[in-house]
């Protein structure tokens, strides 16, 4: 019999997977928590589940926690994970803390959905090499999972209170593996996360945002808009020649129709995309959309040639959506002295083999 992946398995799955091999529904529960809550990676963490049970368990479910190659601590408090998955592959995963700057403490981990990505962004390190494979359900929990339990050596009831689907991969492209990450990374029996506190992002793969309004309106949607012509976003997103800016922002109305939420626009600023006239048409292309602009400086990737604009050119790129009513906010840059932009620490990893 094939053996299944534990971190990936719900508790239904788990009470009738239990059921069959003649286990109580408690001992169900109980493994649960062990993996979802209590973030063990070992069958012998497992207290009060005896010995036979464990080895009953351990003969159908294949637990395989992440590898960590390495952390890395930026000064402000970022820590950026590279794991190794089972086959060998890698992936970067980030927690971010803003527990020194908020009154309430926040600990957001920026997720990875797939190794590599088949869009091709022009800024990104991920999607130079291409796609790899997408992520199994317990590999993108396993990455939330495996952190929590590293940061609890030191600090027992550290709990991730935020997710973003920012890391490596798109994960519209990875889509019901995601979503159902999701469920297990909310359960009351694990984590416990709000759907309010996990956000997708994606670069306008348009049909999956509209079925994520239909099968969960709960969790955020961020778009990463970057440009607001079509021949300016071609260059940067070739996901645009297939769905281009009108029908993104048709599905962004619908999204919001549906799920009466306000969507994140995520804007890379680069050098080439930050002119006076850049912001003027995204504050005519975001006119009457529910939504709020995140700024970010881009992160230079070697290979690309993008640069970062001054802070000057940013200030005044978010001044001309201001006037125009929009809300924007300038990300914080956190991590810079680790490359914390996602798919550098894995190429630059790649570079000293
Ligand atoms: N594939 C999804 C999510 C992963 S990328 C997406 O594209 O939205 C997460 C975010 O990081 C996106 O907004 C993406 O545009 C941005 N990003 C990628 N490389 C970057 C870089 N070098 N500098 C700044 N932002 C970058
Ligand atoms: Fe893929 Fe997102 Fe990178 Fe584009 S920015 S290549 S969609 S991971």
């Amino acid at each position: 019999m094939e053996s299944i992946e534990l971190r990936g398995c719900s508790e239904d799955e788990l009470v009738e997977i239990c059921r069959e091999m003649g286990l109580k529904r408690f001992r169900a529960i109980q493994l649960f928590q062990w993996v979802q809550q209590k973030a063990v990676r070992s069958w012998d963490e497992m207290k009060n589940i005896g010995k036979g049970d464990r080895q009953t368990l351990s003969s159908h479910f294949h637990l395989y926690p992440l590898e960590r190659v390495r952390e890395q601590r930026s000064e402000d408090g970022t820590r950026k994970y590279l794991f190794r998955l089972e086959d060998g592959e890698m992936i970067e995963c980030v927690l971010m803390d803003y527990a020194r700057t908020r009154s309430r403490d926040r600990h957001t981990v920026c997720v990875s959905t797939q190794v590599g990505c088949a869009v091709g962004c022009s800024f990104c390190a991920t999607g130079l090499e291409g796609l790899r494979r997408n992520l199994s359900v317990g590999e993108i929990v396993g990455q939330v999972l495996d952190i929590t339990h590293y940061v609890r050596q030191e600090d027992p009831d550290f709990q991730v209170t935020n997710i973003v689907f920012m890391g490596m991969g798109e994960p519209l492209l990875n889509y019901d593996r995601v979503l159902q990450a999701i469920l297990l990374l909310n359960h009351g029996q694990g984590l416990n996360i709000g759907m309010r506190r996990m956000t997708i992002s994606t670069c306008g793969v348009v049909p999956q945002i509209i079925q994520l309004a239909k099968d969960n309106p709960q969790v955020g949607l961020a778009i990463s808009l970057h440009a607001a012509r079509d021949d300016v976003r071609n260059d940067l997103i070739p996901m645009n020649r297939r769905y281009p800016l009108k029908q993104l922002m048709e599905a962004c109305q619908e999204y919001t129709q549906i799920t009466h939420r306000r969507i994140t626009f995520e804007v890379a600023l680069t050098s080439e995309n930050s002119r006076r006239e850049d912001a003027e048409a995204i504050a005519g292309l975001l006119k009457g959309q529910f939504g709020h602009v995140n700024l970010i400086p881009v992160n230079p990737v070697a290979g690309t040639g993008m640069e970062r604009p001054s802070s000057e050119l940013m200030r005044k790129f978010a001044q001309v959506l201001e006037d125009a009513g929009i809300s924007v906010s300038s990300r914080e840059e956190r991590g810079m002295d680790i490359d914390a932009a996602c798919g550098q620490l894995r190429r630059q990893w790649e570079g000293e083999l």
